[in-house]
């Protein structure tokens, strides 16, 4: 690769789109790229995958075909392309005759240097022959999963694509995707024909969420607490504001309506989305979520997929996900710009019932099924799910330990368990040791439920049958009640000190709990029904369980901005001036600038168009377009509010 067309690339990212430094992974794929070399980019959603076709694009002044699945979600693409002055074209049978046929003039006439095509377009119709026309010297292709039988979202009609390298030998490959397993790595490489192919593999990491799971009791209120936070703007537990639009998903199309509901009737303007709604209602509401025009969508899961919003600021699960696959992909939906976004789980040991028997039933409300997938495999992902719920470790280290990853870092100082004050644990070590010495005497062979009522002394039939009155360990735990002995048994599976063995899930203590009796203690956060713990009780103050000053590394991490005081003022004025312009030109908010650039321009306030060089976001392009609205702005802002 030859330095000039390097540093060319270096220049275009900052004057054409105005970001100054590469997200990871992104010089090495387009150095690749525009090397000529076949490449397997695997970045997390919000990593910025398009980047890497797109700028390579604008280095060499020719024609790009990008296959995608999700053409008829592309508008905005293509607006924010247009945006950067960046020639781009979709071609699908959604256009009427006069605009498929000028959109194809302008590829003919070498005006549109990035093409995007559905992978059904391939192999008929009228996109043969113009390619033929005019051929690719790139073939991307987005989603790049979806070509493997062995992903979660096999499409046959991505198998259209490796005809394309058979017509177009000479145009070297790009496939770039957010999830791949080893097998469907190879099985990409192998299905596209990839020669000698660039892999890049980057960390699932995303610094900037905020992972939170909190007991799924009095949700209402909570959520409206939340939702309310953060459409007003919101002081994370970490110290840095959090504001803006967020999604509930939940598991059934009715709670996707009541939620709506509840959020609107509560000063949050909401709208559903579940695969239930006629198709033009569910664009609308898309559409109004993207503009800016409701603070939130209660969705299910069908929401979400192609949707680039990149300033989404909150996740709510109202149910337990059925995997963490899905649920990664979800909350991977905030924060795409980078700034900080919070995750926010309900969590409920019913949930985990409720699920385990729809997918005994196979199947559930929201439409989608578990077809294909053994009943087995989907069960153990629900438990490694719900362990994620229940862990009182690292959440961040969870999941990326799930995802094959290490994560050295003691503490991530941006989820509740690296957060919680540790004078915020209580020390439950005695009932700990009753519980796994109750366990032993039962000779590892009886469920919690059953340990439970011998702690409590209480008088079962099964009680009786077995003679267990007798044990030592009969009614010495009167210091919690059922559900505390429930909840606690639960942390210490979790925590290791004891395991459940199927298929009647016995407990069993293990040399980790055996060892609590002569060394250790038990810390955990406070149980509901214990005494000395807190419980959680409706209508009063909750206390903040999170320590007072993270670390500052977290803010370095996420590459955030931190508010001064005084900028919220005009960062206000900047959105309802950005959002005024997007309503003008029909694009949506973010892609006129994005927040973090109105930080930065409410922080720096330029006086004139040229100060502009060098803010976040604010390409040669933009500058031009919308410069001197904002400048204008922000001068007026200063004269009246100084
Ligand atoms: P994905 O990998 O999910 O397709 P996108 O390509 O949509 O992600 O990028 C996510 C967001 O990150 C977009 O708003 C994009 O403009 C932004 N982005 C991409 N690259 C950079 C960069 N180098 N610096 C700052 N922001 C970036
Ligand atoms: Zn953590």
């Amino acid at each position: 690769m030859n330095a000039a067309a390097m540093g060319k690339a270096d220049e275009t990212l900052r004057r054409v789109f105005g970001f100054e430094s590469w997200r990871p992974g992104q010089r090495e794929i387009v150095e690749a790229v525009l090397s000529g070399r076949d490449a397997l980019a695997i970045l997390p959603t919000g990593g910025g995958k398009s980047l890497c076709y797109q700028l390579p694009a604008v280095v060499l002044d020719s024609l790009v075909l990008v296959v995608s699945p999700l053409i008829a979600l592309m508008k905005d693409q293509l607006d924010a392309l247009e945006a950067l002055g960046v020639g781009a074209a979709v071609l699908n049978s959604s256009l009427d005759p006069d605009e498929y046929r000028s959109a194809a003039d302008r590829v003919r006439s070498g005006q549109v240097r990035i093409l995007y095509a559905a992978p059904e377009a391939l192999a008929t119709g009228r996109l043969p022959a113009l390619l033929a026309e005019r051929p690719p010297i790139r073939i991307v292709v987005d989603e790049a999963h979806c070509i493997s039988q062995w992903g979660h979202d096999f499409r046959p009609e991505y198998r259209r694509i490796a005809e394309l390298r058979v017509r177009f030998p000479a145009a070297s490959c790009l496939a770039v995707t957010a999830t791949a397993t080893d097998r469907v790595r190879d099985d990409i490489a192998g299905s596209l024909a990839l020669r000698d192919p660039f892999v890049f593999v980057s960390s699932f990491d995303r610094p900037a969420l905020l992972l939170r799971v909190e007991p799924k009791t009095d949700t209402k209120r909570r959520l409206i607490g939340f939702a309310r936070n953060h459409a007003r703007g919101k002081t994370a537990a970490t110290g840095e504001e959090i504001k803006g639009s967020g999604i509930v998903y939940c598991l059934s199309r009715k709670s996707a309506e009541e939620i709506a509901e509840l959020l609107s009737a509560h000063g949050i303007r909401a709208l559903p989305y579940h695969a239930g709604l006629p198709q033009e209602e569910r664009k609308a509401n898309q559409e109004a979520f993207i503009r800016d025009d409701v603070d939130a969508i209660a969705a299910t899961v069908a929401f979400g997929m192609g949707i680039d919003k990149p300033d989404v600021r909150w996740i709510v699960h109202w149910d337990l996900p059925k995997d963490l696959e899905g649920y990664y992909q979800e909350i991977g939906r905030a924060g795409r710009d980078g700034l900080p976004a919070e995750c926010l789980l309900f969590y409920g040991r019913g949930d985990l019932i409720k699920l385990r028997r729809f997918l005994d039933l196979d199947g559930d409300d929201s439409g989608d099924s578990t077809e294909g997938d053994s009943k087995w495999a989907a069960r153990e992902r629900l438990d490694i799910m719900a362990a994620y719920a229940e862990t009182e470790q690292c959440r961040r280290r969870f999941l990326l330990s799930h995802f094959g990853e290490h994560y050295l870092r003691p503490s991530c100082d941006c989820c509740d368990n690296c957060l919680r004050d540790p004078e915020d644990l209580v020390d439950l070590t005695v009932p700990a040791q009753k519980l796994i010495s109750c366990a032993i005497r039962l000779g590892n062979r009886f469920g919690a439920s059953h340990a439970t009522d011998v702690l409590l002394g209480s008088n079962s039939e099964k009680i009786e049958r077995y003679g267990h009155g007798a044990l030592s360990v009969y009614g010495i735990g009167s210091e919690l009640n059922r559900a505390g002995w429930m909840e606690l048994s639960r942390r210490l599976v979790a925590s290791g000190h004891l395991e459940t063995v199927p298929p009647y899930e016995v407990l069993k203590a293990t040399a980790k709990g055996r060892a609590l009796f002569t060394a250790g203690t038990f810390r955990t956060r406070p149980i509901e029904g214990s005494r000395g713990g807190s419980s959680f009780s409706p209508g009063a103050p909750v206390k903040s369980p999170y320590r007072k000053n993270p670390s500052a590394d977290r803010s370095r991490a996420a590459g955030t901005i931190l508010t001064v005081p005084g900028d919220d003022e005009l960062f206000e004025r900047l959105r309802t001036l950005r959002k005024t312009i997007a309503d003008k030109t029909g694009v949506p908010p973010y892609v006129v600038f994005p927040d973090r650039t109105l930080r930065e321009l409410s922080r720096r306030k330029p006086r004139s168009v040229e100060d502009l060089e060098g803010v976040f976001g604010v390409g040669a392009h933009k500058a031009e377009r919308y410069g001197s609205a904002f400048v204008r702005e922000i001068s007026e802002w200063s004269e009246t509010g100084e």
